[in-house]
């Protein structure tokens, strides 16, 4: 039988027991992989292990897209009215809300957030997207579409039929539901792969999914490897499209098996190195608290941190000293300590990854201006670091370093911040910081990147879209363009009896 991860939390800030089936949620019930491999969970703030959940492997996948299938065919997709779907997608959203602080408990634990970032950020931000997307349930048709007398033409938006969501470590509730709102509002069914390095609020959330009452199998999640389990998900012929949030690397294997296989749709959500550009006339202090959010949040492991700072002469010094002393001021810390600002970074391995890129820094010859260590003690702590007078061809101003690791250019012109801004093979998001009103529209249009912030960080929302540029990826998610990903357009033509 599948087994219950329980958890005591007795901490200032959440008190109290959070349990998760640990099994795989397949066709509504929760059951043993097939292999019977279970993975332990780490707790990334003292590297011990709380857990183990399920393995699943290629033979639960195929378990978990046969019963989405089925439950499509006779359950879900346009059988079912939008409003319908919209009700459940607002039960579902009600039954977070109503556990909201246990929910980011698990989060904060197991990704080694802070909890509040957890439950005012990620648990929050789902509950939004849930009730935005429960919104569009009913309300995404076609057109009817004049042609002649004789013809009478109309479009339908229809579901894609299953679909394959794959999602990494960093916002593992966050970008779930990025995916499983606008996917159910649409009548799509679901298979997720969740990360095996945070599988516990996937687990958790399939659980409220069943107490909603969706149909058994529309919602399924397989915990388990990439290489493996997320493979076979990608390679399945009956999965109509695979929406993956993770590494450039990986996306590209995943277009790759998708175009080897049942040439499946694919939208990809990838990484950045994405710039800011901080003019002279920017509010200094501000510009310093946004810059620092966007790089240092949840120690720097989001796909939109704002990793090259680009600094106009006029303040470069002052604005360097300033970042550098906010960067020092950043309390780390376990999540559920009201003092801490920034938790570990995700994994032993994470973390030797960061570390290596802080020593090419040094080796390379950038000056270091802030962090550039492991905290000392237990856990998978990073220093905030900054780095200055880099080169452009450095390693760490070229590539995605996923950890809080920044660094800072001078610039003086305009053009010259935008050329560099831009000489980068990704574009996911930018940041740019002036009081100019026209300045700021100019440099946000010249920027070569899915989305620009002006005058503050990496704050999204659930009606705006976000996705990338270049190799930052393809497809949006949020908003009403993510309704795009998940449906597919019919033209209907029907002959009136006259000679077309
Ligand atoms: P990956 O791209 O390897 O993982 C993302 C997701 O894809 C995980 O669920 C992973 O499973 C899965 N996956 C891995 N291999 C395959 C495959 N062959 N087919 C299908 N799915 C697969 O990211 P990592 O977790 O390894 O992180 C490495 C780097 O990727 C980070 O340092 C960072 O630079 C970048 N990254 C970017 C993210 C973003 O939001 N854009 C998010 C996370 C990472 P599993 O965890 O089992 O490998």
């Amino acid at each position: 039988m599948p087994g219950t991860w329980t958890h005591e939390f007795k901490t200032d800030l959440f008190k109290g027991s959070a349990q998760v089936n640990t099994g795989l949620f397949i066709n509504g019930k929760w059951v043993d992989p097939v292999d019977g491999e279970t993975i332990d969970v780490y707790n990334p703030a003292d590297g011990s292990v709380i857990g183990k959940v399920s393995c699943g492997s290629a033979k639960d996948i195929d378990l978990a897209v046969n019963a989405a299938k089925a439950a499509y065919k006779s359950s879900w997709g346009l059988k079912v009215p939008g409003f319908e779907r919209g009700r459940l997608l607002y039960k579902l959203a009600e039954l977070l809300e109503k556990n909201a602080d246990s929910l980011a408990a698990i989060e904060a634990l197991d990704a080694g957030k802070s909890f509040q970032h957890a439950r005012h950020m990620d648990v929050q931000d789902a509950i939004n997207n849930l009730r935005y997307y429960a919104g569009w349930a009913d309300k995404t048709h076609g057109q009817t579409i004049e042609t002649t007398e004789a013809k009478f033409a109309y479009t339908r938006h229809e579901p894609i039929g299953v679909v394959g969501l794959i999602v990494p470590w960093n916002f593992p509730l966050m970008i779930a539901v990025w995916k499983i709102a606008p996917a159910l509002a649409t009548g799509n069914t679901i298979v997720l792969k969740q990360s095996e390095v945070t599988p516990l609020s996937a687990l958790k959330l399939a659980e409220f999914i069943k107490e909603a009452g969706f149909p058994d199998g529309v919602f399924n999640v397989v915990t388990g490897f990439g290489q493996t389990a997320g493979q076979a998900l990608t390679e399945h012929p009956l999965v109509g499209k695979v929406s993956f949030t993770g590494s450039t690397l990986i996306g590209r294997k995943v277009m790759e098996t998708a175009a080897k296989t049942n040439l499946k749709r694919v939208t990809l959500e990838l990484g950045g190195k994405s710039p800011t550009i901080v003019f002279d006339d920017a509010d200094l202090e501000q510009s310093v608290k946004w810059v620092c959010a966007a790089l240092f949040h949840h120690s720097g492991q989001m796909c939109a941190a704002g990793t090259r700072i680009f600094v106009q002469e006029g303040i470069y010094d002052t604005f360097l000293r300033a970042l550098a002393g906010a960067a020092a001021s950043i309390q780390q810390g376990d999540g559920f300590a009201k003092s801490t600002q920034q938790g570990p970074v995700v994994s032993q391995v994470q973390l030797e990854r960061v570390l290596s890129y802080i020593e090419s820094g040094k080796q390379e010859g950038a000056t270091l201006v802030a962090g550039g260590a492991r905290r000392p003690g237990a856990g998978y702590f990073v220093q905030p670091t900054i780095f200055a007078d880099v080169k452009p061809d450095m390693k760490i101003v070229r590539e995605e370093i996923f950890g809080p690791v920044g660094v800072v250019v001078k610039f003086k012109t305009e053009e010259e911040a935008i050329e560099a801004a831009n000489d980068t093979e990704y574009g996911l998001s930018s940041y740019v910081y002036t009081q100019n009103v026209s300045r700021a529209i100019r440099v946000s249009n010249a920027i070569e990147a899915g989305t620009c912030f002006v005058n503050v960080g990496s704050v999204l929302c659930p009606q705006v879209p976000f996705g990338g540029y270049k190799q930052s990826g393809h497809g949006k998610e949020m908003g009403e363009y993510a309704l795009e990903a998940f449906t597919q357009v019919k033209a209907v033509h029907i002959n009136l009896g006259m000679n077309l």
